[in-house]
């Protein structure tokens, strides 16, 4: 399918990714709720810069969604509900609940219009260069009218079960991504402490067994004192809320969960959440009394 597609939600993932859907020859319009984005990438690709959610549904097949949270979603599907048409597709790639997911789909279906929920993965190192991987829910033949869209965006496309699996497995994913930066960010702590030269110790680790993305693109940067985002604190620790509703409601817990979101709750009482998750880099330098010096940011800081 050659759809018409728009995209809301052109943040640190949504402008690389709606780049890539025009690169593609998919791009017909973007809404963000900050005017000016949408309004340069329109300058920019001669894409229409929608006046607002409901232009673009009219003006579009295929909907991408890329906001923060939850309550973000809901409150623009129930902008877009009355516009949806049927044969309309949503796709979602914000990172939500499950539960989030199922309710939005609910909407958008009395409408005769379609949902996934197809969070990503790859940071926006991968956004920018296409290498995304999504795990989508929902039914499959809305993931086959849709394929091309997200194949414009992201180099594997897995299909995960009913709407609500995509965002369950991404809850998966992000347990693991805490507990790589959680192991990452103390082991460079302790090879600070021990005067080793980190910029080789991250050389060689990355080749053995211990190698890892979050390593390899945030440790040269974490050993520097740069935490610019990347993936911002105050985004995991949302995520990280969401696993843990999730292993709530299977009836267990999650240690190493909470012990990250400890860290990511004085960091961002610090004014630290909208740095990049390698500033957790900040509180194991803290354990070994080798603090980096805290210039303390308001959290609304530009
Ligand atoms: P971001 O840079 O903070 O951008 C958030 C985007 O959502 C902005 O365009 C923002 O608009 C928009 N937005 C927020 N609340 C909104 C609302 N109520 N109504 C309309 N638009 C709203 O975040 P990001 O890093 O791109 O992440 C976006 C989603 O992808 C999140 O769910 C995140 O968890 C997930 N994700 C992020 C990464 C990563 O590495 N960054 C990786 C995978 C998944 P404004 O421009 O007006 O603020």
């Amino acid at each position: 399918m050659s759809a018409t597609t728009g995209f809301i939600g052109l943040g640190a993932m949504g402008l690389s990714m709606a780049r890539n859907l025009h690169r593609a020859g998919h791009l017909n319009a973007v809404w963000n709720r900050t005017a000016s984005k949408a309004q340069t990438l329109a300058a920019e690709t001669g894409c229409i810069s929608a006046a607002d959610p409901v232009d673009l549904a009219r003006r579009c097949e295929v909907l991408v969604l890329c906001v923060s949270a939850d309550d973000d979603v809901l409150d623009l599907i129930a902008t877009l509900t009355p516009a949806l048409r049927p044969g309309q597709i949503i796709l979602d790639c914000s990172t939500v609940a499950p539960a989030t997911a199922r309710k939005a789909a609910e909407q958008v279906r009395s409408c005769g219009a379609d949902f996934l929920d197809c969070p990503v993965s790859g940071g926006v190192e991968g956004a920018r260069q296409g290498s995304l991987v999504t795990m989508v829910g929902g039914e499959p033949a809305t993931l086959e009218r849709a394929r091309p869209v997200l194949a414009a965006m992201t180099r594997q496309i897995t299909w995960m079960g009913p709407v609500g699996a995509g965002q369950a497995t991404k809850a998966v994913n992000q347990i693991m991504a805490a507990g790589i930066a959680a192991a990452v960010t103390e082991a460079l702590a302790l090879g600070a402490a021990a005067g080793l030269p980190l910029a080789r110790v991250i050389e060689v680790v990355s080749g053995g067994a211990a190698g890892n993305w979050f390593l390899n693109q945030r440790g040269p940067t974490m050993i520097q004192d740069r935490f610019e985002t990347g993936f911002k604190i105050a985004l995991h620790d949302k995520d990280l809320a969401i696993c843990q509703q999730l292993a709530a409601d299977c009836g267990g817990d999650l240690p190493l969960v909470d012990a990250v979101r400890d860290d990511y709750a004085a960091l961002m009482a610090a004014g630290f959440g909208d740095e990049d998750i390698s500033a957790l880099y900040r509180r194991k330098r803290a354990l070994f009394g080798n603090p980096i010096p805290l210039v303390v940011k308001s959290p609304h800081a530009e």
